[in-house]
């Protein structure tokens, strides 16, 4: 799967060179590239901002180099999901990955200053916010939505299954208490069902766990269950 992004800071990407993500990208699985937004600056300043029409604090991020940038990589790579990244865009999410999963890439338009003018806004297929917070650029945000994609794409995580376990594989659960050794730390105990082998008793303690953990944790967590 490809991920394009459109930036003024591509060397904030190195992050995506560690771990399961430089992996699948050094195995080809998967294929990052930014596009540095500057490139397709104003005059001889590359100048990609200006001031807010109307007054007011701060810089907004003129159309017409996010609307050049947005052609040239279009033109290249067609097929791909135009997603802006924007605090006002609809609330990332585990299906909301799950879907983008399906396409065959994704170009991600991250902001800087007080954000864009309101026009690129007609440029994207879609406008995804990472949470009700503002953060001062979209790298992190494109980031966020690249590394949980990308691991639901085939062959990215060494063992599959995990994803049908974890927190919001079915929408409306949080994943059980995991354990691992010491089977004693400061007085806890693992639980007895754990250590038992009985695989159905501990199945059903699984789900018994997940069920009360989210009613506890997060009480509005909902949506259908996700069929299998
Ligand atoms: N003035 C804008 C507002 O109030 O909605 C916020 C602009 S923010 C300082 C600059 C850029 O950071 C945005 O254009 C966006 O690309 C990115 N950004 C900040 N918070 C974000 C979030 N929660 N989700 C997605 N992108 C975000």
């Amino acid at each position: 799967m490809e991920f394009h992004v459109i930036t003024l800071f591509p060397e904030m990407f190195v992050a995506l060179d560690a771990g399961l993500l430089g992996r699948a990208r050094n195995q080809g699985r998967i294929v990052l590239t930014t596009h540095n937004l500057r490139d397709h600056g104003l005059g001889n300043y590359r100048q990609v901002d200006d001031a807010p029409y109307g007054g007011g604090s701060g810089m907004v991020m003129r159309p017409e180099p996010i609307a050049a940038a947005i052609d040239a990589v279009a033109a290249a790579h067609p097929g791909l999901v135009k997603i802006l990244m924007t605090p006002q865009g609809a609330p990332f999410t585990q299906a909301a990955a799950r879907e983008l999963a399906f396409a065959d890439g994704l170009m991600l338009i991250a902001g800087r200053y007080e954000g864009f003018d309101e026009r690129v806004r007609t440029l994207a297929d879609r406008e995804i916010s990472i949470g009700d917070y503002v953060l001062s650029g979209g790298e992190l945000p494109a980031m966020v939505v690249i590394e949980a994609v990308a691991r639901l794409v085939p062959g990215v995580l060494g063992n599959p299954a995990s994803l049908d376990e974890e927190s919001f594989a079915d929408a409306a659960l949080l994943e059980y208490p995991q354990y691992t050794r010491p089977e004693e730390f400061r007085g806890m105990r693992v639980p007895e069902v754990l250590l038992s082998g009985d695989h159905g008793k501990i199945r059903a303690w699984r789900q018994s766990e997940a069920r009360r953990r989210t009613a506890r944790r997060r009480p509005g967590l909902g949506g259908a269950p996700r069929k299998a």
